[in-house]
């Protein structure tokens, strides 16, 4: 299965429109997802001076998602959190395999100024790659890792690349660069969604010397595929839509940026890492995808962190049912729903989630009968649950998400509201109950 066939189950589950009208890459093709965010997936049949197409918005919704993964919106989060926790009790790991339909192609020459890159928000640097899936390996052990940078192209063969810290690539480039060596990656565009819910796995699930490359085989049922690549040691994903091998060179600093981040915010020009390219694959037909900063990244990169919550603090505490992402909070905060078995237990998973997914700056813990997906549930447990002298925790001076404009030094206070009742729950915190009722079963005018 790659990102063609993923396409088609789309389309056949009605989640997948097809823009016929040409767009430019510069500004108009975002500008249209940022009109359609939300909806159905969008394929950008033509691109103004180039024959390759552009798909955007597949994690737009759970609908869209859900349609690749032949499994009901609501159940989606659990069968990530099943893909994550086989990591641990039964990892897959990926095989090499001949003759990969990425590699059906070879440019001549690296040229990325042939691919129909966009320039996504008004003031972005250049035409930039959100969504490629990058493969290196560890400079000591070799283990692989796989995750997720922004990219800007700044020349036919050059690209502009953020490995924010802590996160495993950066680590490998810095063991790299203190050699003299460049480090070589491979990176992957358009893939079927298991490999990208492989390379959000945060690094408290997949820790440096995990493949985590096993949760997209857990998702796609078989060995992820991989492929030899032509210039560099790490693979590249056989049925990846295009494959760009290269290696990101030691010493070497160039402007990057701005980019219209996850945060909601423009990151600035800055000096950052420099990707040199040495070769680029292809399928005979390909599709590029590209991520829309904000939906596609709750829901993305949400998804994945909630499986990872359940799993993580689920062990260590009890009571947990559910996580969700919010969609306001941009990535940063996240509503746990648990029962707690004792008083103070609810404090302690806030805390758990805070060192679970260090990008976080606020989470809510509720009971389970607060609807977790309803803001005004949240509002309500808030208003009626928490008192504010005893159940809001500040954690100062804690590591945080450099996007974040709040976070200075990679240092920010952190925020935690216990909106859970008492335990065991007084009388007065049962919450009104109507009869059950079907409104369809009415004549009513
Ligand atoms: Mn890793």
């Amino acid at each position: 299965m790659d990102l063609k066939d993923c396409l088609k189950k789309m389309e056949a589950a009605g989640r997948l429109s097809y823009v016929k009208t040409e767009v430019d890459a510069v500004h108009e093709l975002s500008g249209l997802c940022a009109k359609l965010e939300g909806g159905k997936a969008l394929l950008f049949e033509k691109v103004k001076g180039y024959d390759i197409p552009v798909t955007s918005g597949m994690w737009w919704n759970r609908e869209n998602i859900a349609a690749v993964f032949d499994t009901p919106a609501e159940k989606i989060s659990a069968l990530f959190s099943s893909a994550v926790a086989s990591l641990r009790e039964q990892p897959v790991a990926p095989v090499l395999v001949d003759n990969a339909p990425a590699q059906t192609v070879v440019m001549s020459r690296p040229d990325l100024t042939k691919l129909p890159v966009p320039t996504h928000a008004l003031k972005d640097g250049g035409p930039y790659f959100s969504n490629c899936v990058i493969i290196a390996k560890d400079p000591d052990t070799g283990v692989r890792n796989t995750s997720i940078h922004r990219l800007m192209v700044t020349g036919e063969n050059r690209m502009g690349i953020l490995m924010d810290m802590g996160r495993h690539l950066r680590d490998y480039y810095e063991r790299a660069e203190a050699r003299g060596e460049p480090l070589e990656v491979t990176i992957n565009n358009g893939l079927h969604p298991a490999y990208f819910v492989a390379a959000t796995t945060p690094s408290s699930a997949a820790p440096l010397d995990v493949d985590e490359l096993a949760v997209a085989s857990f998702l796609l049922g078989e060995p992820a595929r991989l492929c030899r690549s032509l210039t560099v040691a790490p693979e590249g994903i056989a049925d990846a839509q295009v494959i760009m091998e290269g290696e990101i060179l030691p010493y070497v600093r160039e402007p990057e940026g701005p980019f219209g981040e996850v945060s909601g915010y423009y990151a600035q020009r800055e000096d950052r890492w420099v990707v040199n390219v040495k070769a680029i694959t292809m399928q005979s037909e390909p599709v590029l995808s590209m991520l829309h900063p904000g939906k596609e990244i709750m829901n993305g990169q949400g998804l994945g962190v909630e499986a990872n919550l359940l799993q993580t603090i689920g062990k260590q505490v009890k009571g947990l049912k559910n996580v969700y992402m919010t969609h306001g909070g941009n990535h940063y905060h996240v509503v746990l729903q648990l029962d707690p078995p004792n008083e103070g237990m609810a404090k302690l998973a806030i805390i758990a989630a805070f060192a679970a997914f260090p990008d976080l700056q606020m989470v809510t813990a509720v009971n389970s009968d607060i609807d977790i997906y309803k803001p005004e549930d949240i509002e309500f447990a808030m208003v009626t649950r928490c008192d504010p002298a005893k159940d809001i925790i500040i954690v100062r001076g804690a590591f945080g998400h450099e996007l974040n404009p709040l976070v200075k030094n990679n240092l920010a206070a952190k925020m935690g509201f216990d909106c859970t009742c008492p335990v065991p729950k007084p009388e007065e915190y049962t919450r009104i109950a109507f009869k059950d009722v079907n409104p369809a079963e009415y004549k009513i005018r």
